[in-house]
C-alpha cells in the first residue's frame, strides 16, 4: 500500500487550529471546521481521483477568509498550487457584501478548474446547511442565497458532471422545501 500523504492530516489539523474559536451561522453553533471537510469530502464523493492540491485547498479554502492565515503560509506548508487555490476562491473582505457578491459572479468563469470544484461543493454545502440547520434566515432570503448559488455555479459546470448533477439535485430540494421556484 502506498504511504499516506502527510500533507492530507496536517491540513486538517491547520485548517482545525484556525478556526477553532469560529462556529457557523445559525442556532445549532456548529464548529466551523465541519463545513471545509463536509467540501472536502464532497468533492472526493463525486471526484474519487482529485488532486490532492483540490483536496487540500477545499479544506483549507476558508482559511484566508475567515483566519489570519496569509497565502504565504499556505504556500510555505502546502506549496504554491494550494496557495493559489484557496486565494481563487477567497472573497475580497474590502468590498460590501453586495459587491461580494457580485464579485463572484464575475470571477466564476474565469476560475480554474481545481477552483471551480471547490465553488460548487461549497455551495451544495452550505445550501444544505441552510435547508437542514435552523438558522434565523427568511425564507425569502434563503431563496435569494440559493439563486445567488446558481449564478455562480452556471459558470464552474462542465469539470465533474457528477458534482454539477449533485449541486442539480440539492436545488430541486431545496425548491421542494423552500416551495418555491428558482429560475
Ligand atoms: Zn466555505
Amino acid at each position: 500500500m502506498d504511504a499516506y500523504s502527510p500533507y492530507l492530516l496536517e491540513a486538517i489539523c491547520y485548517a482545525a487550529e484556525q478556526h477553532k474559536y469560529q462556529r457557523r451561522k445559525g442556532f445549532a453553533k456548529i464548529p466551523y471546521i465541519n463545513h471545509p471537510l463536509k467540501v472536502a469530502r464532497l468533492i472526493y464523493k463525486f471526484k474519487p481521483h482529485v488532486e490532492e492540491s483540490i483536496l487540500l485547498a477545499a479544506i483549507l479554502h476558508d482559511t484566508i477568509e475567515d483566519t489570519d492565515t496569509t497565502a504565504e503560509i499556505l504556500e510555505k506548508k502546502f506549496g504554491a498550487e494550494v496557495a493559489q487555490l484557496v486565494l481563487e476562491v477567497t472573497d475580497d473582505k474590502t468590498l460590501d457584501e453586495p459587491s461580494r457578491k457580485q464579485k463572484q459572479i464575475d470571477k466564476a468563469p474565469f476560475l480554474s478548474d481545481g477552483a471551480k470544484i471547490i465553488k460548487i461543493a461549497d455551495k451544495i454545502c452550505n445550501m444544505l446547511d441552510l435547508l437542514h440547520y435552523p438558522i434565523k434566515w427568511t425564507d425569502e432570503r434563503k431563496i435569494r442565497y440559493m439563486k445567488w448559488s446558481k449564478d455562480v455555479v452556471i459558470h464552474c459546470k462542465g469539470i465533474c458532471p457528477d458534482l454539477d448533477k449533485e449541486f442539480d439535485h440539492t436545488l430541486e430540494k431545496a425548491k421542494a422545501l423552500l416551495n418555491t421556484q428558482i429560475e
